[in-house]
């Protein structure tokens, strides 16, 4: 057992909040400290007469844990590197918030009586075990995790049948085909999936081999993460983006046509079978998804802002090149294969974008390393939640063998 509390050595039932708690939707947010868990505060702060925000999480910042704990005041706080326990403690000793520690209280704070919702905004497969951990407690799920559903959708989609709990998508993109299906009752022809393209997108395969970390961190459009920054300039995003429309809105890869949009302005699109196309516009702003999310079926006001139609000149669109962004074409073999290969992929990228930031392997090198993974990793047609746990360690093995260890950098 990972949990670590003055009093309580397992979480069981949260404090309660008194009256704070009548009346608002109380949010955990798995990841606060991270770009999209920061921007779901800010929703919840501008609306504190509808939402709390009722459990914190953060992997190893907990100086900026304590701090959102502070002005937040949630029930619970949970740092996953036991590491940092003992300082974050300290910090909220004069407050009545439960501070746990490591992997095991993710999961077991999301089950509490008290949460309406839970925001997976943690990056990379560690979001997989309290999602599952959350959708067992039948808690519904404003999914920003896209690794959830790009390792196990199926099982996934099949927890949420068993418990009948929603996903509500965060991802702007599927946000905006959520949005456009909205009062539909008949099938999807096609969704038009859009991609800014990143910071390389008019670059040739030459200039990709000498891009650098700090080059591939100044995305046109979009302030994020890291992770998922570096995921979008190899475009290996919009990869994880198909997987997780087909298991968010059931559609088979050939339906699911990437197109380059770079001014971002042009979310996602979905077509019908009379060849109408419904789309959600706006400016590049992760709050309106998180916000409606939520909020759903009600959309609240927001000062957010506004698409100028007069100063937006042109709205672009191209087809993308996976000769040179290759990570898209791998994505979609994945899926081809289908069982634990995206699994595969998603261990394989872990490891090579973090060794692409740290310089230990090239920008191109990722695509091969991927691959490479993918032809020597154990195929499971069938995997059980367990296998899926087997194959991300594997994965990680095989594609870490590839890259320069840390030493040599
Ligand atoms: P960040 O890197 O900014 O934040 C990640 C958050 O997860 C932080 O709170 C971090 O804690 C925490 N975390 C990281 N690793 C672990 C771990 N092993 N265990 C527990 N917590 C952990 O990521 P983003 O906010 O950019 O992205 C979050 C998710 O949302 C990703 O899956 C991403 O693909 C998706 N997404 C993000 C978008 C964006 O605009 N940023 C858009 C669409 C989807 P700490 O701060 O302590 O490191």
């Amino acid at each position: 057992m990972n949990i670590q509390h003055s009093q309580q050595s397992k979480v069981t039932t949260l404090p309660l909040k008194g009256e704070r708690g009548g009346g608002l939707k109380q949010i955990a947010i798995l990841g606060s400290t991270g770009s999209i868990g920061t921007q779901a505060l800010q929703v919840i702060a501008a609306h504190a007469d509808r939402f709390e925000a009722r459990i914190l999480t953060a992997n190893r910042r907990w100086e900026l844990l304590a701090e959102q704990a502070r002005k937040f005041l949630p029930a619970a706080v949970v740092i996953a590197d036991e590491t940092y326990y003992e300082p974050l403690r300290t910090a909220l000793a004069d407050l009545p918030i439960a501070v746990y520690a490591g992997a095991d209280a993710l999961c077991q704070v999301v089950e509490g009586d008290e949460i309406d919702l839970v925001l997976t905004a943690m990056v990379g497969f560690a979001g997989l075990p309290p999602t599952i951990a959350a959708i067992r407690a039948g808690k519904p799920i404003a999914l920003a995790n896209k690794e959830t559903m790009v390792v196990a959708g199926e099982l996934i989609n099949g927890l949420c049948q068993q418990f009948q709990v929603p996903i509500l998508p965060v991802d702007s993109e599927h946000s905006a085909i959520f949005q456009s299906l909205m009062g539909e009752v008949s099938p999807i022809e096609k969704i038009i999936l859009t991609a800014s393209g990143g910071p390389f997108r008019t670059f040739t395969r030459e200039q990709l081999e000498s891009v650098t970390p700090a080059m591939a961190l100044k995305h046109p459009n979009w302030d994020m993460g890291a992770k998922i920054t570096i995921d979008s300039a190899s475009m290996m995003n919009k990869g994880f983006e198909v997987i997780e429309a087909k298991w968010l809105f059931g559609v088979e890869p050939e339906k699911i046509q990437v197109v380059v949009h770079p001014q971002s302005v042009v979310h996602s699109a979905v077509q019908f079978a009379d060849g109408a196309v419904k789309a959600q516009l706006g400016v590049p702003d992760m709050r309106v998804p998180i916000q409606l999310a939520f909020s759903f079926p009600e959309r609240l006001q927001s000062d957010f802002d506004r698409l100028d139609w007069f100063t937006m000149h042109s709205l672009t669109f191209e087809r993308p090149d996976t000769d040179r962004f290759r990570c898209l074409a791998l994505a979609y073999e994945s899926l081809r294969q289908g069982g634990n290969m995206p699994c595969i992929v998603n261990a394989a990228n872990e490891i090579v974008n973090r060794a692409f930031l740290e310089g230990r392997c090239r920008f191109l090198q990722m695509a091969d390393i991927i691959e490479q993974t993918m032809q020597r990793a154990t195929f499971i047609k069938t995997p059980t939640y367990e296998d899926y746990l087997a194959t991300d360690k594997e994965a990680r093995r095989i594609a870490a063998e590839q890259t320069l260890p840390s030493k040599f950098v």
